[in-house]
């Protein structure tokens, strides 16, 4: 008999649906993965020789709980570089990506009860981590161009709120949030006394002019009220690597090691070694893989508009993108009403070969997710399946 804190909670629609897109293809099937947001890139080769390196030195133990003192020295220097504002080693601690780093952090701080707000469209994770923490999920729909609405937010603020959990750039609506969004954030989190969890695992998947905004930045006070986390999955194209890291006041990383050191003892020790060659060697690999998201990006954004009952915002970063297919819902493939998001993923999985998650996993009903983590050809292919299976809907 299972316990009632799994049953209230379901798994990952995402990871679901990458391991049944991995079956069919296991059985030949030709399936293009517009599913699963991970880079398609390879890891970069010296990062990869670093893992070599220490797996030669017999670096192959436990290590500390919070990590290697090299690797969180890395990203001290990363946040003041990248970031603008600055840690100490003891206000950070590694974690098995950033999924684990989030859960981490809401085990840290929630008492049953607790509220945390989550705008929506959010990521599938962002409730269940807080089901599972023993909060509650009090979540606010963002504004019809994805942006924040900051008074929606602060109407729904009471005693019990814990935190805010942020994501930008975003998955999956690939917005990203403005600076004066984010310091009407911070204003509330001071007035009403909240943390913010900031999740900044796209934070070099930008296409506009300017940089990403860590909300941390802002001030002394800010920084005290932010959990601030990222992860190399992305960045530098290390998804099965699993290192993510946590930085926060230091109280919160002693919480999150006291719970890291009973549930998983240390991180990888060969991907931490990697982990200090990605963020202190060469950023050009980044620079290259961010470069041509860009140009998958535009080239996918400009097919989905031009399909009938198809319409696309602009992503500004991530990289995924968001249509509303509203329009083609009710239609008919033969004698099959397509009600819902769902069943168009499932029509266009089964008639286009292309696997897309159904917005309502991001609660984003009527829409559908496309991560352009494929090669051009794939999208080219991708979107020509799609627009022709579209078009047979009656
Ligand atoms: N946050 C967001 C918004 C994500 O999309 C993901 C997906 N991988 C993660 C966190 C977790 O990343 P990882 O655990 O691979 O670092
Ligand atoms: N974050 C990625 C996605 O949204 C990977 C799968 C997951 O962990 O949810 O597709």
């Amino acid at each position: 008999m299972l316990s009632d804190r799994v049953k209230n909670v379901q798994p990952s629609q995402t990871t679901e649906l990458t391991n049944r897109v991995a079956r069919l293809r296991e059985q030949g099937e030709k399936v293009i993965r517009f599913n699963v947001g991970e880079p398609d890139f390879k890891t970069p080769e010296h990062i990869c020789q670093a893992a070599v390196w220490a797996m030669e030195q017999g670096f192959t133990k436990y290590t500390p709980v919070m990590g290697i003192l090299e690797l969180r020295e890395a990203i001290c220097e990363k946040l003041e570089r990248d970031n603008h504002v600055r840690y100490s080693p003891g206000e950070i601690i590694i974690g098995a990506g950033a999924k684990q780093c989030l859960s981490a952090a809401l085990l840290a701080i929630c008492n049953p009860g607790d509220e945390v707000i989550i705008p929506y469209p959010c990521w599938v994770s962002y409730t269940e981590l807080v089901k599972l923490a023993d909060g509650v999920p009090v979540m606010v729909p963002c504004r019809e161009d994805f942006s924040l609405d900051i008074p929606a937010i602060e109407s729904v603020v009471t005693d019990k709120t814990r935190a805010i959990l942020l994501n930008t750039p975003n998955n999956p609506t690939g917005a990203v949030y403005s600076e004066s969004s984010l310091r009407e954030i911070a204003r509330l989190a001071m007035k009403h006394d909240f943390y913010i969890i900031s999740d900044e695992v796209y934070e070099k998947f930008i296409y506009d002019e300017g940089e990403h905004i860590s909300i941390a930045s802002f001030s002394k006070e800010v920084k005290e009220r932010t959990i601030l986390i990222n992860s190399l999955s992305k960045t530098y194209a290390m998804t099965g690597w699993r290192i993510g890291y946590t930085a926060a006041p230091a109280e919160i990383i002693r919480g999150m090691n006291t719970l890291q050191s009973q549930i998983v003892s240390s991180i990888q020790s060969l991907s931490q070694k990697a982990a200090v060659a990605a963020l202190t060697e060469s950023q050009k690999p980044v620079e290259e893989m961010v470069r041509e998201f860009r140009k998958r990006k535009d080239y996918m954004e400009e097919r989905l508009r031009g399909m009938k009952g198809v319409s696309c915002k602009s992503s500004k970063g991530a990289f995924y993108l968001l249509p509303d297919v509203g329009a083609c819902l009710g239609k008919k493939d033969g004698e099959t009403v397509i009600e819902n998001d769902y069943m168009m993923a499932e029509y266009l999985l089964k008639e286009a070969k292309i696997a897309v998650v159904p917005g309502s996993a991001f609660l984003a009903p009527g829409h559908l997710r496309f991560a352009y983590t494929n090669s051009m050809d794939e999208i080219k292919a991708g979107m020509d399946a799609m627009e022709m299976a579209l078009g047979r809907l009656v």
